[in-house]
């Protein structure tokens, strides 16, 4: 299998932030990687020690650690986000129309480009939690419904003629998806309760609450005349998390000088202030424990801080042949021109000159090129981990990404060429003695 097929799978495998955590934790377990509950103590950990822990099933934080102490030699951070813009289910989410047509009643997850999530296969991914004889441990099981489930239906023209001059879209109103039509007596009530119970085995009224989200089933694919493109949902941030992932299975050597260390976030679509997001405080006591587990003391976890380096790694915008006017007139990463370092005067991003230049410095040593992106000066743009992360962890570090096309959209755009460099690059970044 070629390293690009290995991106689409791992595509199809993470319909959902919950999905690309535990298609994450298996490919780190495939490679050696062992799961650490972090409610336990930590064991004794030794360097060339390879382990990962989650939290809230979302979010997972992995490590190789080094030959010398953090307090030593700091640690190597690469951090991306799972979660993308989507829809979350409602409770209580079915509304019967004419005819026994069902759809589903759901709220806005992040901000998606709504209009591309018309007329297309969906289906639903998530967790769902199970009664168990004790109310404070309810079970967990993870749902990915792979056929096509729902679709979320245009209005025909015929009925709005100004359709293409621009439409003003109710998440509440027109983004509802039809889930299907009752035909007996029994799907009257609880028609999705049943769908889940029936793709789990389980009985309906096991089931006590759940996460769950739309997603478009249609799988990841190239296109291009060269092949050169990637189609798909969730490229932002699922590529990151996937380069991150990759390199850090295969960096080598088997006992790093530096510990490496890889944290996958949720909730960066909506601000990152949960207990599994980057603003928690989760990672920097997981390095503190670490510290102290390792012989150390606090002071030796501050030093840890201050030798460390981070790549915050959340895509960015690819020069639009379209839409050149939207773009900074003498900073515009192309598509296949290799990972973009991101810039901005108010800081919404953790480069600086010094950071973006050891990133710069990494990417030379790796043999691949970079690319540096800011914002047209009148767009204000978005933000990113870095900054956040940087409230609970103070860490030098750049905000980077690969160059993509409609950010948001239901399917993005991105380069084949720039998901190879930036697996390089991450993996020299890793491998720097
Ligand atoms: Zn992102």
């Amino acid at each position: 299998m070629t390293a690009i097929q290995g991106f689409l799978d791992f595509l199809d495998e993470s319909p959902v932030n919950f999905l690309a955590v535990s298609t994450v934790a298996r490919h780190l377990e495939e490679a050696g990687f062992e799961r650490v509950d972090a409610s336990a103590p930590l064991y004794n950990i030794q360097p060339g020690d390879v382990f990962y822990c989650t939290k809230n099933d979302s979010s997972i934080y992995a490590f190789r650690m080094g030959r010398e102490p953090l307090g030593e030699a700091g640690f190597r951070l690469i951090c991306a986000h799972c979660d993308s813009p989507t829809f979350r289910i409602k409770p209580n989410a079915e509304m019967k129309g004419d005819g026994g047509v069902v759809k589903l009643n759901t709220e806005v997850y992040g901000g998606p480009i709504l209009s591309t999530w018309f007329d297309r296969p969906l289906s639903l991914a998530g967790r769902v939690i199970l009664r168990t004889d004790d109310p404070l441990h309810p079970l967990t099981r993870l749902l990915h419904i792979r056929q096509p489930l729902l679709q979320i239906p245009n209005l025909a023209i015929h009925f709005n003629r100004q359709v293409n001059d621009g439409v003003k879209l109710s998440k509440q109103k027109d983004m509802l998806p039809v889930v299907g039509i009752i035909t007996s007596e029994l799907e009257e009530e609880n028609l999705l309760l049943h769908v889940i119970g029936d793709e789990l085995g389980v009985d309906i009224d096991d089931i006590m609450d759940f996460d769950l989200y739309l997603y478009d089933v249609t799988p990841a694919c190239l296109f291009g005349v060269h092949q050169e493109f990637i189609s798909s949902g969730r490229l932002d941030d699922l590529s990151m998390v996937h380069a991150g992932m990759t390199a850090l299975i295969d960096a080598q050597p088997d006992i790093p000088e530096v510990t490496q260390v890889l944290a996958i976030f949720d909730n960066e679509e909506t601000g990152s202030l949960t207990k599994q997001g980057a603003g928690s405080p989760f990672l920097s006591s997981l390095l503190q424990r670490i510290c102290l587990n390792q012989g150390g003391t606090l002071e030796d976890y501050y030093c840890a801080v201050e030798k460390a380096f981070m790549i915050s790694a959340d895509n960015a915008h690819a020069w639009h042949p379209n839409y050149s006017e939207k773009y900074d007139p003498t900073n515009h990463p192309v598509m296949g021109g290799g990972p973009v370092i991101k810039f901005n005067a108010a800081q919404k991003y953790a480069s600086d000159a010094v950071s973006a230049a050891v990133f710069a410095g990494v990417c030379e040593k790796a043999g691949v090129p970079c690319q540096r992106f800011v914002n047209h000066s009148d767009v204000a743009g978005g933000s990113t981990l870095g900054n956040i992360l940087a409230s609970s962890l103070p860490l030098r570090g750049v905000d980077m990404g690969n160059p993509i096309w409609a950010m948001h959209s239901a399917r993005e755009t991105g380069h084949v060429k720039d998901h190879e460099y930036c697996i390089r690059a991450f993996t020299a970044f890793y491998e720097l003695a």
